[in-house]
């Protein structure tokens, strides 16, 4: 299967969960949601919205992850981040408040992560470029030469010039797990701007919502069953949370010699993480969870849970890469397995 059907399919599958909860007995009158699709950030984006509003803010919430998406993606030479990465080791380089914003939340996080994230982990996602190169090894000989290029602690950012600069030749920043949920909060909050009350974006898994369904009833997600793209592992439904997040290394991966390659990497070693396939994250969008599935992904289940904790109302599900499911104790009860 080729990636765009890979992502296709876990989506629909999503969006179906989301929608068979609703064929009520007064369905004949139940309003009509205005929806739409789009391509972007290298995945499936699908916005729902319904009543008053919800064409245009649906109009407003896509803008916002184009917008985000032309400032952040590194595939394009003359995005703001390749400007910075092309200068690196050079000089620094003016760049949008959002990208700094970006950049700041991205720095915060990596410090609070134990060093399972790091904003500057391009020059290796450059190198094994998963989903972008053919299905590539490399040696180990040129991971460690990229290894001292990761490091978010030398990123300079001055936010009163809306200036970055990377001070090695070679570094390379990487927004890819970054962009999706910033843009996410933004089309929420022009969804919101446009007087919408009840709606679902759904950026490739990093889902946010605004109120309930229509009909009163809270929003009900499947999570994917990481290595069957036709099943679901759960069902939960988002009464008491307005964010879900899922990482997983199985939408955008390649098997070779029996071994899954897939594109999130432990930037201590510069290889993938091997415990956890997917874990999925749900919490209120004041918890500012942005960013913690991917380090979940690399911490593992023990440490990813015990990290958590510093997070409360936030709940989250591990699948192993073993097939154990794994819950927080706040979901107990919340959660069909
Ligand atoms: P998805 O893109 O499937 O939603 P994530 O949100 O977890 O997955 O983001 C994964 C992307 O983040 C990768 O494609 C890569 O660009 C980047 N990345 C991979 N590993 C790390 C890491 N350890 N720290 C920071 N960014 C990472
Ligand atoms: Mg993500």
């Amino acid at each position: 299967m080729n990636k765009v059907s890979r992502l296709l399919t876990g989506i629909l599958l999503i969006s179906l969960l989301i929608f068979s909860a609703g064929c009520s007995a007064g369905s004949l009158f139940a309003p009509k949601p205005y929806k739409e699709t789009q391509f972007l950030m290298d995945t499936i984006i699908e916005i729902t919205a319904y009543g008053p509003g919800s064409e245009a803010g649906t109009k407003a919430a896509f803008a916002e992850f184009k917008r985000i998406n032309e400032l952040t993606n590194r595939f394009d030479e003359t995005s703001q981040v390749s400007k910075v990465n092309q200068a690196a080791g050079k000089e620094k380089v003016q760049v949008d408040p959002d990208v700094i914003a970006m950049l700041k939340l991205a720095r915060s996080r990596s410090e609070q992560l134990d060093g399972a994230f790091d904003v500057t982990i391009g020059a290796l996602t450059e190198l094994w470029g998963i989903g972008h190169k053919e299905d590539f090894v490399p040696s180990d000989a040129e991971i460690q030469a990229r290894l001292p290029l990761v490091n978010f602690r030398l990123l300079e950012i001055d936010d009163q010039a809306n200036t970055v600069f990377l001070p090695k030749a070679g570094m390379r920043i990487d927004l890819g797990a970054v962009g999706k949920g910033y843009a996410n909060r933004k089309a929420v909050e022009a969804l919101k701007a446009h007087g919408v009350k009840s709606a679902l974006v759904n950026a490739g898994g990093d889902v946010r919502i605004i109120g309930k369904r229509p009909d009163g009833q809270p929003w009900r997600l499947g999570v994917q069953d990481p290595r069957n793209s036709e099943g679901i592992a759960a069902k939960l439904s988002l009464s008491d949370w307005d964010v879900l997040e899922t990482s997983g290394d199985y939408q955008r991966f390649f098997i070779k010699d029996g071994v899954r390659y897939s594109h999130i990497l432990d930037p201590r070693t510069g290889y993938q993480p091997r415990e956890v396939a997917s874990i999925t994250i749900v919490a209120n969008s004041e918890n500012h969870v942005d960013i913690l599935s991917t380090a979940m992904l690399v911490l593992g289940v023990e440490k990813g849970r015990e990290l958590l904790r510093q997070y409360p109302g936030t709940e989250a599900i591990f699948i192993t890469t073993d097939g154990k499911k794994v819950i927080t104790s706040g979901l107990e009860g919340k959660i069909e397995l």
